[in-house]
């Protein structure tokens, strides 16, 4: 089984149509929604992690593509170090799950992994390095 995290960016006219639907019973693919955007005659988006045998996954992504949805991948992982971190809390307006959030009452910055989807958002606000992609070995 391999896992893909993605962003879909749906154009107005699949905004109503059963696309996710599709990729689950006609491809076979899972689909877990971790954020989504959706509004009516406007381009939406959704970031997934898709699951399922790396062919069903390359196959589902080129069936989104030939539908007209773009796909974007997104990092596995994100580290977040804490020794480069002066805890400005500038990383937490952008960070759209809360992974990265105020510890109280100390008023310091902690990091939830688990919450965490790789959006990559934190990255460029960082103004010391202190969020990077991990590096699998
Ligand atoms: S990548 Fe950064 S902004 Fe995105 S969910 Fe993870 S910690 Fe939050
Ligand atoms: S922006 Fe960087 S330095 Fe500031 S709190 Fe977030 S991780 Fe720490």
């Amino acid at each position: 089984m391999a896992k893909k995290k993605v962003v879909l960016n749906f154009p107005p006219h699949l905004i109503d149509q059963p696309v996710t639907y599709r990729l689950i019973t006609e491809q076979g693919v899972r689909v877990n929604i971790l954020r989504a955007r959706i509004t009516p005659k406007e381009w939406g988006n959704m970031v997934v992690e898709l699951n399922g045998k790396k062919a069903r996954l390359e196959d589902g992504l080129a069936f989104l593509r030939e539908l007209g949805v773009e796909v974007e991948h997104l990092a596995e992982e994100v580290k977040w170090r804490e020794e480069l971190c002066i805890h400005c809390t500038a990383c937490l307006a952008p960070c759209p799950t809360k992974a990265l959030y105020v510890e109280r009452p100390n008023m310091t910055v902690g990091f939830d992994r688990e919450k965490c989807i790789a959006c990559e958002l934190c990255l460029n606000v960082c103004p010391y390095g202190a969020v990077e992609i991990a590096i699998e070995q």
